[in-house]
């Protein structure tokens, strides 16, 4: 039996690099694979935290749908759906909260770093912290059951939810019957893509991103206040380029005159304002193939609501037959 991928991406903002060369790369490789892959568009999920901005939440729906359709994510073999449409991952939820406590939520390293943060950003004892948020983990191991997902692409940041579900698992399997599929994770080797700022992570809150769908003046506004090395003030000062974000995107992209860069860079040869306008030109570039596509979803939304009714459709499918599995063996079957 072909194993079942699914992962999921929250509707809360367009993809970007750090996206592309991580969690994307992955996509990409996997669908090309003999998988039953579905990707989930996490539009509950991200209620926990925007429970506030619905509007905010359903745009991205399919403005991300558009971008994950734009970097050749392929429908016929990817199940692209939205996690709403799917009223038995909720429902699981609900039967999953019996069986697991508290305390062990609370112990959950993922979550605990969130509250911490949470707690950094408020400045108060967590009284922002929501029950759905806490609870998110078990939301979690619903939308990877729903599925029998047996195969979980995650980060390394990410195990401890993927532990969290296997005992789940293992505790409704023990009270009611072998019927759920443990999942195993495998983690994803992604490069972490740093911001144009020289942040290690790239953010849509911290305001360093390159979006898939950035224009020409935006990448252009945005590359020319990218961080070089600060010591070079004038064209002939030599520099480090290894400290210098335009000179790691010019690896990212893998210009073809990295080489050239790199020296007169060191030689003190190459002026920064015309080594970021070689970077725009290659970035826009690279972009190109996806900028059309992602104009050619713009213009045919129609066909991108399409995408997202046929991935709810076999998902609905799938977690309704599951769904009658557990009822039947938590004798709710009624
Ligand atoms: Fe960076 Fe290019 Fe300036 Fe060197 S010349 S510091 S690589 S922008």
């Amino acid at each position: 039996m072909k194993e079942t991928i699914l992962t999921g991406i929250r509707p809360t903002g367009n993809l970007h690099f750090g996206h592309l060369f991580g969690a994307c790369n992955n996509w990409l490789k996997l669908q090309e694979k003999d998988y039953e892959f579905y990707l989930e568009i996490a539009d509950v999920q991200a209620l926990t935290d925007h429970f506030h901005e619905p509007e905010m939440v359903r745009r991205n729906v399919y403005e991300l749908t558009t971008d994950i359709l734009s970097i050749g994510i392929d429908p016929n073999k990817v199940h692209i759906f939205i996690q709403s449409t799917i009223p038995e991952i909720a429902e699981l939820t609900v039967f999953y909260s019996n069986l697991v406590t508290m305390a062990r939520l609370y112990r959950n390293p993922t979550v605990k770093t969130e509250i911490a943060q949470k707690k950094a950003i408020f400045g108060n004892d967590g009284e922002s912290v929501t029950y759905g948020f806490v609870g998110y983990p078990v939301s979690q191991a619903a939308d990877i059951t729903s599925f029998k997902g047996s195969l979980i692409p995650v980060g390394e940041d990410q195990l401890p939810l993927i532990e969290q579900t296997r005992e789940i698992v293992r505790k409704f399997n023990s009270i009611y019957g072998n019927i759920l599929v443990e999942p195993k994770h495998f983690i994803s080797k992604t490069a972490r893509i740093k911001g144009l700022d020289g942040n290690e992570k790239m953010g849509k809150s911290l305001g360093n991103a390159i979006y898939l769908k950035d224009d020409e003046e935006t990448i252009t506004k945005k590359i020319m206040g990218a961080v070089t090395d600060p010591n070079k003030i004038k064209k002939d000062d030599k520099a480090n380029p290894d400290i210098c974000m335009v000179y790691y995107y010019h690896k990212l992209i893998e210009n073809k005159n990295i080489e050239t860069v790199c020296k007169e860079c060191k030689n003190g040869e190459r002026g920064c304002v015309a080594c970021k306008k070689e970077l725009i030109n290659n970035m826009l570039e690279f972009l190109k193939p996806i900028h059309e596509k992602r104009q050619y979803y713009l213009e045919h939304q129609d066909e991108v609501k399409k995408v997202l009714e046929k991935g709810n459709s076999v998902a609905q499918k799938k977690a309704k037959e599951t769904m009658a599995e557990i009822k039947k063996s938590m004798q709710i079957n009624y």
